[in-house]
């Protein structure tokens, strides 16, 4: 599923300017940002699995036919974080790819019901991603920050244990700022989600749920009044109801766009149909994202590129929304001053005669 890259179409200098660009990430997921590289170190690392190991092998193996293939690859990938040290290798490799596309700070989504419910430790599960977020700090100079979602597929079980593992100061991470929700929308309704999302709020967790990708603005709205979202993951069907566009803009709820995984997962039928321009219109504040980039055959790089076509971006107008990336971030003034003046200073100096 790759014909749908489409940054051959954005001129060289344009990409090279993105390449270099210091961002943000908000919305990427844990498991579904192993590369192909990762993915094979991880199969050599456990020979009884059906995931083939050849880096070459493995980007047929990552081409879907549709979603409910992509479900399957997906759970395979699951399947091969069985210890404490598939889940460090994984965080850190991770962290290696952002930074190698200059993202400055990233909150990865984590699903840690998964891997709670697979039998590794909670605690080794949180030390080691700790581990891994100290380490690509210190290796890398990129930030990690944990969102800990709620697999919706899993039902209330998984909501349970996901809130517990993110609210009990004995076992939850240092770097854990916000709790979401994924999986399917269809026949999961978000309001069923409140008590949880109540009492990760109050613990002081910001509230970031996916919502109107592959349903109507109505759940995008639930994810606002049940969920108290301050941030949407997606939602994309908002285009579809002006009232609600208008109110993401007036309280500055920020758009998590990930516009190929639309197109992968069938949610937005062609990328020039994508309602990135009217969100922008509408003044709602956009972000740029990947959310399982390898899986998708993208990386953030080129979500900005296909950003920049849409949006008919020049440098100026990619740093911008780069700023927004870094507006939107559950980071304190301070780390966003900083990562907003980087952009600043490497545009100008781009830029410069
Ligand atoms: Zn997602």
């Amino acid at each position: 599923m790759t014909d749908h890259l489409v940054d051959a179409r954005v001129p060289r200098d344009l990409r090279a300017f993105i390449a270099s660009l210091p961002k943000a990430e908000l919305h990427v997921h844990h498991v579904g940002s192993a590369s192909p590289r990762i993915v094979s170190e991880l199969a050599a690392r456990h020979p009884d699995s059906k995931v083939p190991t050849d880096p070459e092998a493995l980007v047929d193996y990552f081409t879907f036919t549709d979603f409910a293939h992509f479900i399957e690859v997906y759970l395979s990938v699951v399947d091969l974080i069985r210890t404490p040290e598939d889940v460090r290798l994984l965080t850190f490799e991770v962290a290696r790819d952002l930074a190698r596309q200059q993202v400055r700070y990233a909150e990865l989504t984590v699903t840690p019901f998964s891997s709670t419910r697979r039998g590794i430790d909670e605690r080794a599960f949180m030390d080691a991603i700790e581990d891994a977020r100290k380490a690509a700090e210190a290796d890398f100079g990129t930030v990690l920050r944990w969102c800990f979602d709620i697999p919706g597929e899993a039902g209330l079980e998984a909501a349970e244990e996901t809130t517990r593992l993110a609210t009990d100061d004995r076992v939850r991470p240092e770097g854990l700022v916000s709790f979401g929700l994924g999986g399917p929308e269809i026949g999961v309704p978000r309001p069923q989600f409140k008590p949880y999302f109540d009492r990760a709020i109050a613990a002081g967790l910001r509230s970031v749920p996916h919502a109107g990708e592959t349903t109507g603005p109505q759940t995008v709205w639930d994810a606002l009044t049940e969920l108290r979202a301050e941030r949407i993951g997606h939602g994309t069907s908002s285009a579809r109801d002006p009232k609600l566009l208008a109110h993401l803009a007036e309280h500055r709820i920020a758009l998590e766009v990930c516009p190929t995984s639309n197109i992968a997962t069938r949610a937005v039928r062609t990328l020039d149909e994508h309602p990135i321009k009217e969100f922008v219109e509408a003044g709602v504040l956009v972000t740029i994202n990947s959310d399982d980039p390898p899986m998708f055959g993208t990386d953030l790089n080129n979500e900005y590129a296909v950003a920049a076509r849409l949006l008919d971006l020049d440098e100026r107008g990619l740093a911008e929304l780069a700023k927004n990336g870094v507006e939107a971030a559950f980071l304190d003034e301070a780390g966003k001053a900083r990562i907003k003046e980087e952009i600043d200073t490497f545009t100008s100096a781009w830029l410069a005669p």
